[in-house]
């Protein structure tokens, strides 16, 4: 097992583990945003940029992608390092002005304010991590958004930006996006959810006792077939919001016969 000195703390990893699992070991916070354990690392966001000694002179690398085959020496509270990942985070604000989750991280790296030109409207709040895009391609497994336009038009979109039939309205993309700007809007009178920023819409399952939103009806079918339990009891229990299936599992327990002692 390789051994990575990180800020003069020593921590031995498993072969070709990266530098970001090192510094959990030994303690040591490196901000992340791009990153997430569940999908592919892409690195797209810099902002976990770290030194690497290499002989007499440091290269620049990003911890979450980095992977440890021998033994190495890393410096996260280097000035140089501290400095790159500042202004990634300079870069990163001008993107996404208005992310409260953004400006807390900004703040607990010592960065108040950018000094670049604020992105046009159309972009705002989207750091074009990609986290969104891989979530629906690798874990929901239905590519519903991808990466659309160049330069300083490239968005996150559904195909040709119009609402995507593909989207099941599952929500994990609203769910690991970093800086919140995905969200989920509740159309109760049309029993829809909305994805936004991309405007795809679902079905929605409301509860069947007091009509409060459940899930999306494709995500509750597709379940329902993967844990094989199409019976008309786990249906009717589906279509129960967790107050009214805990309701009813305290009336069921309540009601059950009370088996006398032989
Ligand atoms: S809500 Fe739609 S776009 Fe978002 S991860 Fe689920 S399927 Fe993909």
């Amino acid at each position: 097992m390789p051994t990575v000195t990180i800020d003069g703390c020593k921590v031995r990893v498993k072969k070709n583990a990266t530098v970001l699992d090192a510094a959990k070991k030994a303690g040591i916070w490196i901000p992340t945003l791009c990153y997430h354990p569940a999908v592919s690392c892409d690195a797209s966001c810099r902002i976990c940029m770290v030194e690497l000694e290499r002989g007499d002179w440091r290269q620049l690398v990003t911890a979450c992608n980095y992977p440890v085959r021998e033994d190495i020496v890393v410096y996260v509270s280097s000035e140089r390092a501290q400095q790159a990942r500042r202004g990634v985070m300079e870069l990163l604000l001008a993107r996404a002005p208005e992310s409260e989750e953004l400006k807390a991280l900004a703040e607990r790296m010592g960065v108040k304010e950018t000094h670049y030109p604020k992105v046009t409207e159309s972009q705002r709040n989207c750091i074009l991590c990609g986290l969104c895009v891989r979530v629906c391609e690798e874990i929901i497994g239905q590519s519903a958004i991808g990466f659309a336009g160049r330069g300083v038009d490239r968005t996150v979109a559904a195909p040709f930006r119009q609402p995507s039939d593909d989207c099941i309205g599952c929500g994990a993309c609203a769910v690991v996006c970093p800086v919140g700007t995905i969200k989920l809007r509740i159309h109760k009178d049309q029993q829809e959810v909305e994805i936004s920023p991309f405007k795809s819409r679902a079905k929605l399952l409301l509860c069947r006792q007091c009509g409060a939103p459940v899930v999306s009806v494709q995500v509750s079918e597709q379940v329902m077939g993967k844990v094989g339990l199409d019976c008309e009891e786990f249906r009717e229990r589906v279509r129960l919001c967790p107050k009214c299936r805990k309701l009813q599992s305290a009336a069921q327990l309540a009601s059950a016969p009370i088996r006398k002692k032989q």
